[in-house]
């Protein structure tokens, strides 16, 4: 890590920045990030709102910096065609796919192993292919019981920073700035969902938990695909 942000007390910031104070501090860590790394930052876009919000901001940093989004087999329609478009509209977005086999129902026997399969190959892909030095992702401290423990600035892979700009943002600040600026999303949002996944592993849900709604019914509910939690510089 080496691009000079202190760290600080994440959930006092939670609370104790308002909105625009959080959207200044998300373009900073970005500016500065791509000051220190240039072409070797690149976006995580996951599609869901939260990396709608990221992949704005770093377009409002700077146009050229690039992206990449990790698609399965097992996205809903909705939001395969939202990917086409967005992905159209930005060509610096890199589409990343794992089309190997895998078991019938492997999501319902064994749904970490397909995660890893579908999705964490694919993102060491891409961060092998594109010489990432430093990723940026949409994640937020206030979506669920995995993720309390974040910071804005990580290096959980040796030779890997991991930046996390809107790690302090609350749901509601999230659309407030896609409102703002009128930033398309999945329009599966306006059926109730609140975080989106593979069709087979993601449900409506309501309550706290924004992320409730994964994984339902298996002891991976609420939880992680891997892309955070598991090694991405491994030799492929
Ligand atoms: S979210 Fe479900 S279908 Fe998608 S990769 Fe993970 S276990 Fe497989």
């Amino acid at each position: 890590m080496s691009f000079n942000v202190v760290q600080e007390d994440i959930k006092s910031l939670v609370d104790g920045l308002n909105y625009a104070q959080k959207v200044e501090r998300s373009l900073r860590l970005i500016k500065e990030a791509y000051e220190e790394y240039g072409d070797k930052l690149v976006v995580a876009n996951s599609l869901g709102k939260d990396s709608c919000v990221v992949w704005h901001l770093a377009q409002t940093v700077n146009p050229d910096i690039s992206g990449f989004i990790v698609t399965t087999r097992f996205k809903p329609r909705q939001t395969v065609e939202f990917m086409e478009k967005v992905a159209a509209d930005f060509p610096q977005l890199r589409v990343y796919r794992n089309n190997d086999p895998i078991p019938d129902k492997f999501y319902e026997t064994d749904p970490d192993a397909c995660c890893d399969t579908l999705k964490v190959e694919p993102t060491r892909r891409a961060i092998e292919e594109m010489d990432v030095r430093c990723w940026v992702t949409g994640l937020r401290c206030t979506e669920g019981r995995t993720r309390t423990d974040f910071q804005e600035i990580e290096e959980r892979d040796k030779g890997l920073v991991k930046l996390n700009p809107v790690l302090i943002w609350h749901e509601r600040e999230i659309w407030q700035y896609l409102a703002l600026n009128q930033v398309p999303v999945n329009p599966l949002y306006s059926e109730g969902y609140r975080s989106l996944g593979c069709e087979p592993c993601t449900r409506i849900s309501s309550g706290a938990d924004e992320r409730s709604g994964r994984w339902l019914g298996t002891s991976k509910c609420g939880g992680e695909c891997g892309i955070h939690t598991r090694p991405l510089k491994v030799a492929l």
